[in-house]
């Protein structure tokens, strides 16, 4: 078996080479667990608080998309990990892989972005590396971020229960609409939505929401995330269609290229699973943060498994995990 594009689709083939060779080597009680980012206890209980610490590598093309570019990608990818267990996040590393030829200014501009999102998120940049290797006038990027996880703060995959509301930010499919727009020549008006999320998170937090689960909505879409999060907590997740907001313009374009929002990546969503009883008091401190406002209560968790979705005629779908390739190198 060679490693095919599918493999890094964030769907089926990628979570079956996660198990299959990292997941089987590199096997540990924290990383079995799968979250967006391991959750370390260095005290040997609850208080102060357990680290945070995630690791992402950036392959995006092209490197520069309407609404960002793989510098400001490659702070958001990491903090917004961070930032889905509740972490606050502190300090990033990154590391380059330079391609000969690539032009040192807009390296320079592409570490100008890098920067001004960290300020932004928070973060400061602490270590990196570079490297110069191949011929073709690239570049990648890996980010590893650690952050702290206040005390009794306890968001997690395999938090969420029967009764909990789910939540999502905003709408489906700008970043990945953007970029294969960008590849394909299409001239439209969709951009990347690539955006730090701790506007939300801290939105959240700040009004004593019970969070239970949350999960940024990459690789994969919403139908993949929304499975792992019912996998992981052992319920099923109900979905009503006519609530998930989709752009009208990223509409048309899925209709005319026969792509399905649920699986399309974004880089500035994430999903929320909160308790029942406050499902209104999070849409409502969503939509007040800048990156909320076109949030949505999208569905509840409920008993048994998967993910079902009521669609706008009125029948039930079951939502699976996405399958194959979906569009490579979009992050
Ligand atoms: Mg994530």
């Amino acid at each position: 078996m060679k490693i095919t594009a599918a493999h890094g689709s964030g769907g089926r083939d990628s979570a079956r080479l996660m198990e299959t060779v990292f997941g089987r080597r590199f096997a540990n009680a924290v990383l079995d667990k799968m979250e967006d980012a391991a959750a370390l206890d260095l005290h040997g209980g609850t208080p102060p608080g357990r680290l945070a610490v995630s690791t992402d590598s950036f392959v995006v093309s092209p490197l520069v998309f309407k609404g960002g570019d793989i510098g400001k990608l490659s702070v958001c990818g990491t903090v917004n990990d961070l930032l889905m267990m509740g972490a606050v996040p502190r300090y990033l590393t990154c590391g380059f892989i330079l391609e000969e030829g690539l032009e040192i200014a807009l390296l320079d501009r592409l570490a100008a972005s890098m920067a001004e999102t960290a300020a932004e998120a928070g973060v400061l940049i602490v270590a990196g590396d570079t490297k110069v290797a191949g011929t073709g006038g690239g570049l990648y990027v890996n980010t590893a971020g650690i952050g702290l996880i206040p005390a009794g703060r306890a968001v997690s995959a395999s938090a969420c229960k029967p009764g909990d509301a789910v939540l999502l930010s905003g709408t489906l499919g700008d970043h990945h609409a953007c970029i294969l727009s960008a590849r394909l020549d299409i001239e439209n008006p969709i951009e990347s939505d690539c955006a730090c999320l701790r506007d939300l998170t801290d939105a959240l937090f700040a009004r004593d929401i019970a969070v239970r689960a949350m999960r940024d909505v990459t690789r994969g879409g919403l139908g993949t995330i929304l499975n792992e999060l019912a996998d992981s907590s052992g319920c099923a997740i109900e979905l009503q269609e006519e609530k998930i907001p989709v752009s009208e313009a990223v509409r048309g374009f899925c209709g005319v290229m026969g792509l399905d929002p649920l699986y399309m990546g974004n880089e500035g969503k994430m999903v929320a699973v909160v308790d029942g009883a406050d499902a209104e008091k999070a849409l409502a401190a969503m939509r007040a943060a800048p990156h909320g406002r076109n949030a949505a209560v999208i569905g509840r968790a409920g008993e048994g498994r998967g993910v079902l979705m009521k669609t706008r005629l009125g029948g039930t779908r079951r939502v699976d995990v996405l399958y194959g390739e979906g569009l490579p190198r979009i992050c």
